[in-house]
C-alpha cells in the first residue's frame, strides 16, 4: 500500500479538525496560536481540552486556587474566542500534579472521540531534563490516548466510535520537522495572550518580545497511522 503524504501544515486542506490538548490556560497561546488562526482563517474545526485550570499559577498573595481557576477559565474562553475555537472543554485537574494515569488517558480518549480531529497538536514529552512537569505529561498521556487508544475499538466502548488520528503536532520540544511562519497572524496571537491578564506583568514587554520572536512556530511532526 503506497504511504499517505504528511500533512503539509495547517494550510492542507486535508486537515479539516484538529484538537489541541494543553496542561494550562495559556499554553495554546503561547506555542500554537498561530497555526490555530491558520487553521480556523480557513475554517477548519479546532477544539481545545486544557487538562488544568491553572490553579496555582499567581504569586498573588490574596488569590485561593478556586477563584484563580475560574479567573483562568474566563480568560481562556476570551482567548479561545479570539483564535475561533470550537469545543472548550476544562477536565479541572489539579494544576503542577498531573500525572500519567488511565483515568486521565480514559478522559483524553473521550476527548479525541468527540472532537475526531485528523490532527493532535500537544507537548512533546521528550525535550530533555527541565520540562513543565504537567506538559510531559499531558504530552505522554495524549499520544497514548490517541495511539492506539481511541482508534481501537476494545479500549473503552462506551466512549463512542473509534477514531485514528492522522498525525500528532508536538510543540515545546527541541525537533522542529515543521516550522508553520505565523508573522501573519502574529497580531491576533499577541491579542490572545494578552486576554490571559492574571499571566502577564507588563503588556507592552510582552508584546515587543513577541513581536520580535513568536512569529515562527514549531512542531515535530508524527505520522499515527
Ligand atoms: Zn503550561
Amino acid at each position: 500500500m503506497a504511504k499517505r503524504s504528511k500533512f503539509s501544515g495547517p494550510d492542507d486542506p486535508r486537515v479539516r479538525r484538529a484538537l489541541c490538548i494543553v496542561a494550562h490556560p495559556d499554553d495554546i497561546d503561547f506555542f500554537c496560536a498561530g497555526t490555530v488562526l491558520r487553521l480556523t482563517g480557513r475554517r477548519a474545526l479546532v477544539d481545545f481540552v486544557l487538562v488544568t485550570s491553572g490553579d496555582k499559577g499567581s504569586h498573588e498573595p490574596e488569590a485561593t486556587s478556586a477563584e484563580l481557576a475560574a479567573t483562568r477559565e474566563r480568560e481562556q474562553l476570551a482567548a479561545a474566542t479570539v483564535l475561533g475555537a470550537g469545543r472548550v472543554e476544562f477536565l479541572r485537574h489539579p494544576d503542577a500534579e498531573v500525572v500519567e494515569s488511565l483515568e486521565l488517558r480514559r478522559e483524553l480518549v473521550r476527548e479525541i472521540r468527540r472532537s475526531r480531529p485528523e490532527v493532535l497538536l500537544t507537548f512533546d514529552p521528550t525535550p530533555g531534563y527541565r520540562q513543565h512537569p504537567d506538559h510531559r505529561a499531558v504530552g505522554r498521556v495524549a499520544l497514548d490516548a490517541a495511539w492506539p487508544c481511541a482508534r481501537d475499538r476494545l479500549w473503552y466502548p462506551e466512549l463512542g466510535a473509534p477514531h485514528e488520528t492522522a498525525e500528532a503536532w508536538l510543540f515545546a520540544g527541541t525537533g522542529a520537522g515543521l516550522v508553520v511562519d505565523v508573522r501573519d497572524e502574529l497580531e491576533e496571537k499577541i491579542r490572545a495572550r494578552l486576554l490571559h491578564r492574571s499571566q502577564t506583568g507588563s503588556p507592552a514587554a510582552l508584546r515587543a518580545r513577541w513581536r520580535r520572536m513568536a512569529g515562527e512556530e514549531q512542531f515535530v511532526q508524527v505520522d499515527l497511522r
